[in-house]
């Protein structure tokens, strides 16, 4: 069994469903990326596995290490080592993000974090990822440009340690240093203890990662996967031929 197994899910999003039976594995140690052009349904496949009340589960499975997270909250998904960004409010004005950070960390650990620890390894992963010190005092995303947004999720993400995580693009403007420096973060904490969906539709993002595999999502199915040759097929015509062979 996959470390993450999809089957068959069907998803509803206020009455209509959206996806239409989706099947993925992954597994610790391996890198796939989910693309798609807009609308296809990644962001609610996202949703679903962090399991986010307004997507509803009409069918199908989702099981972490064998266990099925359905019925679990966000808190119990990460502690299983389940990481899904977008499980964290956008923006929490008057949360500094150490606060935050030592808050989710000791969650997922079940345990409190003593602040001298928890300092020493947030300073750790910080100078990796290339932020400011400055930054460690502000609010959660307050104000922050796409690009710090995403050095944010890194950061998380190095300090949480899952073994499955899902990055999945905001919405708004992802922009190439945005795309950069999530592949680059995901480069970085991959290994065999890392397990990783990365779900965009920009296809340049191929172009600083090497995934092991390669989802394409349209109209709420996978219609194709494959592997580095995926990859390079879509780059070079992206999304266009998917309507015709739909
Ligand atoms: P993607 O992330 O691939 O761009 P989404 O998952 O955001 O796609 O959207 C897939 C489809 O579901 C789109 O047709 C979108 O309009 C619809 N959808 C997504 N979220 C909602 C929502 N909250 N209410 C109604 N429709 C939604
Ligand atoms: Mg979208
Ligand atoms: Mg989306």
């Amino acid at each position: 069994m996959a470390d993450l197994e999809i089957r068959d899910l069907t998803v509803e999003v206020e009455g209509t469903e959206i996806l239409h039976g989706v099947d993925i594995d992954v597994n610790k140690g391996e890198t796939h990326a989910l693309m798609g052009p807009n609308g296809s349904g990644k962001s609610t496949l996202a949703y679903a596995i962090m399991g986010h009340p307004n997507y509803a589960l009409t069918g199908g499975s989702i099981t972490c290490k064998g266990e099925d997270v359905t019925a679990m909250t966000p808190d119990e998904r990460a502690r299983l080592g389940m990481f899904l960004a977008m499980q964290y409010p956008t923006e929490v004005p008057g949360v500094s993000l150490t606060n935050f950070l030592r808050q989710s960390v000791s969650t997922v650990r079940g345990e409190d974090v003593p602040v001298r620890q928890f300092m020493k390894e947030l300073r750790e992963q910080f100078a990796d990822i290339g932020m400011d010190e400055k930054f460690l005092q502000r609010n959660i995303n307050e104000g922050f440009s796409g690009g710090e947004k995403k050095r944010f999720e890194i950061l998380q993400m190095a300090m949480l340690k899952p073994e499955i995580a899902v990055l999945d693009e905001t919405d708004s403007g992802l922009d190439i240093d945005a795309v950069r420096i999530v592949a680059e973060g995901v480069n970085r904490l991959s290994g065999p203890d890392l397990g990783t969906l990365i779900i965009t539709h920009y296809t340049r993002i191929l172009r600083y990662i090497t995934p092991d595999k390669v989802h394409v999502m349209y109209e709420g199915r996978i219609v194709q996967s494959g592997g580095r040759d995926l990859a390079d097929e879509l780059e070079e015509k992206g999304y266009e031929h998917l309507k015709a062979s739909a």
